[in-house]
């Protein structure tokens, strides 16, 4: 046993200004009753509007709610001097936890060049507001940029070494794949937690949308038989899905995983079954 109990922590995002922002209040006021260790705050990587979005729903979560907030900044379109802005706006809040980013590469527009790299922003952020916990995103199926596995995980032991307390992982659903990574990681000297990230399929569109997007993911057969099955039958997928998520935390937990991030997509009714379900594992 690793001695320390896991942590369970939730992943929203800032919804589109059109949609507004009562329906993720409401979700947090829900998702407050389950004390998380953390709510983290995704950031769209071309927002130039970071303090109205992800920066206030952090300030809601740390301050109104009291639960610890991670604001995630992705800095391949940001200037040094937009950073520092968003440094000291958090600062102002204080939250001083950051999920230090590259973002992706949007087609045709050219990224800034202060921010090549996350480890360019972990490196920046160590220098200017040392204060500030610094976690690293990581990818147990490889980047999908990388070359192969040498080449990513050499970078992220560059992203450590710059000044990442912790790592959280890209969505997986085939826990070995998770064990064989944080070997990986093990071998090359990464010795920061990796806290795994979870995302429970609840529906047709969310299933669709991973396929496309999801590429470089593995698709174990007991997966790929639930989306086949109940494509159609809501009801059925959402709860085999949500029964799929709870099995890989309950062996994540039990092979001592440090913790487990839900990307809740906002949806308070799947954190709430997944707390339900698992929380007593949380405990020491
Ligand atoms: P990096 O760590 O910079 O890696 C990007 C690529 O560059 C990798 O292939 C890496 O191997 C390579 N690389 C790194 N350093 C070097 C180097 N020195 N030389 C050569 N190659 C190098 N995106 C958002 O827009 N908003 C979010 O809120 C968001 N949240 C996320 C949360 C998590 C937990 C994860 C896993 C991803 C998230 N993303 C988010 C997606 C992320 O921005 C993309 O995956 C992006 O393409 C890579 O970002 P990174 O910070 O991991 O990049």
């Amino acid at each position: 046993m690793t001695g320390q109990a896991p942590s369970l922590s939730f992943e929203i995002f800032p919804p589109k200004p059109e949609v507004g922002n009562t329906k993720i209040l409401q979700a947090l006021k829900e998702m407050q009753d389950l004390a998380p260790h953390f709510i983290s705050v995704t950031c769209s990587n071309n927002n130039l509007n970071v303090e109205e979005t992800t920066i206030r729903l952090a300030d809601h979560i740390h301050n109104d709610l009291q639960i610890p907030s991670i604001a995630h900044l992705p800095a391949a379109y940001l200037t040094r001097d937009k950073v520092k802005s968003v440094l000291t706006a958090l600062d102002d809040i204080g939250v001083q936890r950051i999920l230090a980013l590259r973002g992706d590469i949007i087609d045709g527009l050219p990224p800034k060049e202060d921010f090549r790299y996350a480890t360019d922003l972990v490196s920046f952020i160590k220098e200017e507001a040392p204060h500030f916990d610094i976690i690293g995103a990581c990818y147990p199926e490889v980047h999908p940029e990388s070359p192969n596995s040498v080449s990513d995980i050499k970078n992220l032991k560059k992203k450590v070494d710059a000044g990442c307390s912790s790592l959280v992982t890209q969505l997986f659903f085939d826990n070995e794949v998770f064990y064989d990574f944080q070997e990986k990681c093990s071998l090359a000297d990464i010795e920061v937690p990796i806290i795994a990230g979870i995302m429970p399929i609840i529906n047709r569109n969310q299933a669709l949308r991973l396929l496309k997007t999801c590429e470089n993911i593995r698709l174990p057969r007991k997966f790929k038989a639930i989306l086949e099955k109940y494509e159609h039958n809501p009801e059925s997928l959402r709860a085999a899905g949500l029964a799929y998520a709870v099995d890989q935390i309950i062996d994540l937990v039990t092979n001592d995983v440090h913790g487990v991030h839900l990307y809740t997509m906002n949806n308070a009714a799947t954190a709430r079954y997944v707390h339900q379900a698992t929380h007593a594992l949380f405990k020491h």
